[in-house]
């Protein structure tokens, strides 16, 4: 299962991310998962309670947002919404092979909110 690397280099950039930002505790993280990847949302929010406890982001919620994939006809120019096993283009009278994917590949951390240590003493940035 690829999801629990794929998750575990989440965590890794998400708490070096919040501890660069002084954050105490991680209480959610939303990403985004294109529907042409072979991520499987399940897969990963499995993964994310098996690799969470014991970090600061124990008891963190994962929210996964799913993209549609899109490809732009590269013949016709339409761009249209498909799943991973059919980019053909739709229009009856083109029909054509040829597309180019302009969404559904990702995966990223949109936000991540964290709590930060509650002192006024203004924390060096470094
Ligand atoms: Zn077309």
């Amino acid at each position: 299962m690829h999801e629990m690397g794929i998750t575990q280099e989440v965590l890794t950039s998400v708490l070096e991310a919040s501890q660069r930002a002084g954050a105490t505790r991680i209480n959610r993280v939303r990403l985004t998962v294109g529907g042409l990847t072979d991520v499987v949302p399940d897969s990963l929010q499995f993964a994310w309670e098996c690799l969470t406890p014991g970090t600061p982001a124990e008891g963190a919620v994962l929210e996964i947002r799913e993209t549609a994939g899109r490809s732009v006809c590269l013949e016709c120019g339409t761009e249209f919404d498909h799943d991973k096993f059919d980019r053909r283009c739709p229009v009856p009278e083109c029909g054509s092979f040829m597309s180019s994917v302009i969404q559904g590949n990702e995966l990223r951390v949109d936000d991540v909110d964290v709590d930060l240590p509650e002192t006024d003493a203004s924390t060096d940035a470094t």
